[in-house]
């Protein structure tokens, strides 16, 4: 039962808004936590000092326990002088005394986050990390329910036959369009050309050894060893319950499903139908499933934006990227621009209209840096919002959060081009076609996840040819400092591009029903539907 007072307050308070306001509390909360407790500048001075301290103790260390190893070689003859025992005896204890020193000095030297950003990491990071878990949760089951559901309400195969393909040629389309935006952007505006060969150094200096780019580094790595065909054999599992599996793989999840799908459809209807109504039911609870998880967005946001925001870079390295972020920003809103101009030309929708429907998408794809974990809300979004019909949004949608990342190719495109002015490395118009092929490529192998892109920006730079692999190492670590906000716009650049291509498919097709908005409901007793 609905009351009339729930409705309007639901109407002053649409979910968009309430994930705003998430959102916003979020920065701020982060931003006031990271100066509680903050060490004053003679602190940082202090430790800075132990750190030297330390560094040299350790050396001296080194040096006598090279020395102990000789003495105790020396000692091993029979004749040897009173004094070399006496000289170990020195050292023992000179070992002794410079570990007890080092352990000191390392309590201090760690004593350099502030209270208030550990109080983030340690109380409030597990609560967005727990949402996001929920939501990727639910997107296999999501996934295998509406695609079976939405195949088999197809009766025909030659039905999704012009689905799949119309889909994928515009994904491609839409990607190229991305590269070639971000060609434009980052050719005109030639932001690596300002970047001295000081700051790379400083840069790179910076994160060498930094576990976040040798994890990547090392998996980029794997990338590179794979074969042409590779993504193709890996779209196949072998094993279904691996394909679902913790380290799974969506595509592989997609490609059972459709080959069941399709079997389904190949045998008699009455055998199909228990099979087809369980699906069926285990959509709609999927879906609610979705509603109630929802329910923790806005907190959810708030944790995840309070966590970036405590985890993020010195602002000085931010400064010396400023340029090539905003390259990159630039390129995404014109991407975006693009969107809208098709929503409102091909599908002859109000632009802002469809940007209103899609907003709770788009604002979790921007905390989550995930395709994958936004998914469930895109589907619902794009349904229930947009009015797509699930016979076209159940296919496009999941294959598209996996293959068509236009908002990715765009990023890897400015950056490939970022790295070679950088580096002081010429780029032929040749180089440049290179580029927009492989970055189609890397794309649709990124897995939609946070930090994917760069990991196959590395493919990019490869097939490019100019760049040895330091060059490539140092490339990506150049871009590391401002990789998580980019890739937080690149993401909801991905799942705007899904939608868009869900609604072009839909219309061309006569699949573009009404909206059914379900408002979401705050009031638990409302989401029970009877
Ligand atoms: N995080 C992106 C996504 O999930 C992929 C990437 O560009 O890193 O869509």
């Amino acid at each position: 039962m609905t009351s009339n007072s729930t409705s309007k307050s639901k109407k002053k308070f649409p979910l968009h808004l309430k994930i705003l306001v998430g959102m916003l509390l979020g920065v701020v909360f982060g931003i006031v936590m990271i100066g509680v407790g903050s060490p004053s500048k003679e602190e940082i001075a202090e430790v800075k000092k132990n750190k030297n301290f330390l560094e040299n103790t350790v050396d001296d260390l080194h040096a006598a326990q090279a020395e102990l190893v000789l003495i105790n070689d020396a000692l091993a003859t029979s004749n040897a002088p009173l004094e070399k025992f006496q000289e170990r005896e020195r050292l023992q204890k000179k070992i002794g005394e410079l570990s007890n020193r080092i352990s000191d000095l390392e309590k201090v030297s760690r004593v350099n986050a502030s209270a208030g950003k550990q109080f983030v990491i340690d109380w409030i990071k597990p609560w967005g990390k727990i949402f996001v878990s929920l939501l990727k949760l639910i997107a296999i089951p999501l996934i295998v329910a509406s695609l079976l559901k939405g195949i088999s309400d197809l009766k025909d195969i030659s039905k999704f036959r012009k689905i799949g393909g119309r889909s994928i040629l515009i994904y491609v389309g839409t990607t190229i369009v991305a590269i070639c935006i971000g060609l434009l952007a980052v050719n005109i505006a030639q932001p690596g050309n300002g970047i001295s060969d000081e700051t790379v150094k400083t840069m790179t200096d910076t994160y060498a050894g930094n576990s976040g780019i040798v994890s990547k580094l090392e998996t980029a790595d794997s990338q590179l060893n794979s074969g042409p065909l590779d993504f193709i054999v890996d779209m196949v599992p072998s094993n279904l319950f691996g394909a679902l599996g913790d380290n799974g793989n969506m595509l592989q999840v997609i490609f059972f499903v459709i080959f069941f799908g399709i079997a389904m459809l190949l045998i008699p209807e009455d055998k199909s139908k228990p099979i087809k109504d369980f699906f069926d039911g285990l959509n709609d609870i999927v879906l609610k499933m979705v509603d109630l998880i929802m329910l923790g967005a806005p907190y959810a946001v708030f944790a995840l934006l309070a966590t970036v925001v405590v985890s993020s870079e010195s602002p000085e390295i931010l400064y010396a990227l400023i340029w090539y972020g905003l390259t990159v920003v630039f390129g995404l809103l014109i991407m975006i621009g693009f969107y809208l101009m098709l929503v409102g030309l091909v599908v002859k929708k109000n632009p802002l209209w469809f940007l209103k429907q899609l907003a709770p998408a788009q604002l979790l794809a921007f905390t989550t840096s995930s395709s994958a974990a936004t998914l469930p809300v895109t589907m619902e979004r794009v349904e229930e919002h947009l009015g797509v019909e699930k016979e076209v949004s159940s296919f496009v949608l999941p294959v598209g959060a996996t293959i068509n990342m236009d908002g990715t190719s765009l990023y890897q495109a400015v950056a490939a081009v970022f790295i070679a002015q950088a580096l002081g490395v010429d780029l032929t118009l040749m180089d440049q076609m290179t580029i927009i092929l492989t970055a189609l490529m890397a794309s649709i192998g990124s897995a939609a996840v946070p930090g994917a892109g760069m990991v196959m920006l590395v493919i990019v730079l490869q097939a490019v040819g100019k760049f040895s692999p330091e060059q490539i190492a140092i490339g990506l670590t150049l871009i590391f400092a401002v990789d998580r906000p980019l890739d937080m716009l690149r993401t909801t650049v991905n799942v705007t591009g899904d939608a868009t291509v869900s609604m072009i498919v839909a219309k061309s097709l006569g699949k573009l029903g009404d909206p059914h908005p379900k408002e979401w409901d705050d009031n638990i007793e409302n989401l029970h539907q009877g």
